[in-house]
């Protein structure tokens, strides 16, 4: 099967058994064809689970999964998570609500639908949960604390977010689900796991993703203009997926009464300007940097306090952004190559 857009996924698939005739557990991934949930599904299939994986392929690509549908433990279905699940008759352990666009132009594309994703979303998963007795784990986000003026980021922060600003939908979205999530634990008994992630980066996110971390690796190779939003004062904290993808599995296996929300995130914080100067030292670009409009509401600092996921979880990232920039960049050189684009470094030689 092709997997040119997932061109890690052949040394990653040789960790994946043979289809098991009866796999331990069953899980079920939304948004399981996108950025994260290729690798979760990927690391599900590796620990021997039978995987669903759902998606209406907005921001997903087949291409991150191609390779996974030889397996038989792996089921793709393709349908809006704002239908009701209907997924199954058959036994779920675990449910892991990935579905929903995480790059602001994407979420930003049609706000209405990235709330209504968010809300009846949930709600669709955890009455499945509630229905099949599986555990709904909600991919929360560091953006429930919006611009925050605490610094770092604990669990108990609520927040800066603007509530009627473009980021909103997203914002606003991501803290009603964990509302709901919450509400579904308190009154109805659901099992629920809440992590917050912050900016998480690696192979498997569209070259056209929009998110910072591509967008800088896919201009340098290809020689273009590297945009900086506003001065590139602005800092963030950039986590390789590897490491997110443990968190995840970790927290899922706490006890019952573990709910979260639990910050998963890398604390090495870095401003936008240093991210832009490492992508070009690392491919050796001659790409200029180039000053643009600070998008509204975009937060000015962000960094996950750990504290809570080292105690509970005994977690924490293990890869630097040096080592985690060069597999990625190695991913995208992959695929642009792949697509016949090739590099100005080159081309320039
Ligand atoms: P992504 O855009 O690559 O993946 C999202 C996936 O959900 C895509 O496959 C998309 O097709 C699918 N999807 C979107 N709307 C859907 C719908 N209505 N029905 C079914 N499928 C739908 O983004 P990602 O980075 O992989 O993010 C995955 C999840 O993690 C998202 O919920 C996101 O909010 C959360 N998250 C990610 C980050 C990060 O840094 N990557 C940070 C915070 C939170
Ligand atoms: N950013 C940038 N250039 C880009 C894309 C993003 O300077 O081409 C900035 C953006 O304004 C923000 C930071 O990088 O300050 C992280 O943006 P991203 O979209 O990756 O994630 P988020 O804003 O959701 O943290």
């Amino acid at each position: 099967m092709k997997t040119d857009g997932a061109t890690t996924g052949k040394d990653q698939r040789l960790q994946i058994p043979a289809a098991r005739f009866r796999p331990a557990r069953t899980a079920l991934v939304t948004g399981g064809a996108g950025f994260l949930g290729s690798h979760l599904c990927r690391r599900l299939l590796g620990e021997g689970y039978r995987v669903i994986c759902l998606d209406n392929f907005s921001t997903g690509r087949f291409e991150n999964v191609a390779d996974l549908t030889d397996y038989q433990n792996f089921n793709l279905i393709v349908q809006d998570i704002e239908t009701p699940l209907a997924v199954v008759n058959e036994h779920l352990d675990e449910i892991y609500n990935l579905a929903c666009p995480a790059s602001p132009p994407h979420y930003q594309l049609d706000p209405v639908r990235t709330m209504k994703t968010n809300v009846i979303g949930a709600i669709n998963v955890l009455d499945l949960a509630e229905r099949t007795g599986a555990t709904a784990f909600q991919a929360s986000t560091s953006e429930v604390y919006g611009d925050p003026l605490v610094h770092p980021q604990p669990e108990s922060y609520c927040g800066n977010v603007n509530p009627t600003g473009p980021r909103a939908c997203y914002d606003e979205g991501k803290r009603a689900a964990e509302t709901l999530f919450f509400d579904y634990a308190r009154t109805r008994s659901v099992p629920i796991k809440v992590v917050r992630i912050f900016n998480t980066y690696g192979p498997n996110m569209r070259p056209d993703d929009g998110r910072v971390v591509s967008n800088f690796i896919v201009q340098a190779l290809r020689g273009e203009d590297i945009t900086i939003y506003g001065s590139g004062r602005q800092t963030r904290s950039f986590c390789y997926v590897d490491d997110l993808i443990e968190g995840f599995r970790r927290h899922m296996q706490t006890p019952e009464n573990a709910l979260g929300p639990i910050n998963l995130g890398n604390p090495g914080e870095f401003t936008v300007l240093e991210l832009a100067e490492r992508v070009i030292a690392k491919t050796g670009s001659r790409s200029k940097l180039v000053f643009l409009d600070k998008p509204v509401d975009d937060p000015q600092q962000r960094k996950p306090d750990i504290s809570e996921a080292r105690q509970c979880l005994g977690w924490m990232p293990e890869t630097s952004l040096d080592q985690g920039l060069d597999l990625t960049i190695a991913h995208f050189d992959d695929l642009l190559r792949s697509r016949s684009e090739t590099r100005l470094a080159e081309a320039a030689e």
